[in-house]
């Protein structure tokens, strides 16, 4: 019997109807959630206002992810510019918002990963990828051919259409996605998204099923599995004890990333109630809901006002 191969898309003999089923998405355009339905071929109008060729915003190695991601090496990162949400507070909007950054070709693409794992990256994360799926799939089949062999980190805002994940079942590695609201009403209104929490919720359910628990080896890195990740906001505006029981509710043994960095960047400063940075009271409470709901797995950040 054939001994399976390690990264899982590493095992995958064809990437050819992969890739042509996910850029039939392109035109009309629903690779995300939005479902603008343009052309992405020839138009960049769409609500990422990204059109065909993958904009990259930097390509690098990376020490600020959680410690199993980061390791002691660095996390090959490769940050997409645009995105489909629009948070107000964002802290990457030059990236996001601005869509800063430069159309690189797929064969580039597949070249910075090879560039990044030559570098010595655990593995291979792309940020905010939800726009870019078709070019990301299709540059990671020639870095194959070209040698790449660590793993794939799906590190998004985790609006994720399932039916689009259910295609990439077996090339990700590792997902690591945001639930960024336990309220529809706030995601719209600081996210620009009506549709957030029951898309998140479904998304997260899909990555759960394929990669399972994250996988750490005896190293401290990585290999498999799913990372959710949870920006604590002011005022509970991210509805924490919402966010935090779905995810009990689907495994206490999940990890979670509880982050207290928030501050008021981009739209922020202008609106009262979300341009303070959090109170230690505020984040104390989140880290009290992790004990509530049996959540063991994860971290928490140092908590500081400055
Ligand atoms: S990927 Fe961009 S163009 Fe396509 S549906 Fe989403 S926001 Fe619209």
């Amino acid at each position: 019997m054939e001994k399976r191969k390690y990264p899982s898309y590493l095992n995958i003999k064809d990437f050819g109807p992969i890739i042509k089923g996910l850029k039939s998405l392109l035109k009309p355009c629903r690779t995300c959630p939005r479902e603008c339905r343009i052309d992405r071929f020839t138009s960049d109008r769409g609500f990422c206002r990204t059109g065909y060729l993958p904009k990259v915003a930097s390509y690098n190695l990376h020490f600020g992810e959680e410690p199993p991601i980061s390791g002691f090496r660095g996390s090959g990162t490769i940050f997409f510019s645009g995105c489909p949400m629009r948070c107000v507070f964002c802290q990457n909007y030059p990236i996001s918002q601005y869509v800063n950054g430069n159309e690189v070709s797929i064969r580039k693409l597949a070249e910075y990963m090879i560039i990044l794992q030559r570098k010595g990256a655990h593995n291979i994360n792309f940020v905010t990828p939800t726009h870019f799926v078709p070019q990301m799939v299709e540059a990671l089949s020639i870095a194959v051919e070209m040698g790449l062999n660590i793993p794939i980190v799906y590190n998004s805002g985790g609006y994720e259409r399932v039916e689009v994940l259910k295609i990439i079942d077996g090339i990700v590695d590792i997902y690591m996605p945001d639930m960024k609201y336990g309220s529809d009403e706030m995601a719209k209104r600081y996210s620009g998204v009506p549709d957030y929490v029951g898309i998140n919720r479904r998304a997260i359910e899909e990555m759960f099923r394929q990669v399972g628990n994250l996988v750490i080896d005896r190293n401290g890195i990585a290999k498999r599995g799913l990372l959710i990740r949870h920006l604590v906001l002011p005022e509970n505006i991210a509805n924490t004890e919402t966010v935090l029981e779905f995810i009990s509710s689907l495994s206490k043994n999940i990890y979670i990333s509880l982050m207290s960095q928030y501050f008021p960047a981009y739209r922020a400063p202008e609106i009262p109630e979300i341009s303070r940075r959090l109170t230690k009271e505020e984040y104390d409470y989140a880290v009290g809901l992790l004990d509530k709901y049996g959540l063991k797995n994860g971290w928490i950040q140092p908590f500081s006002s400055y």
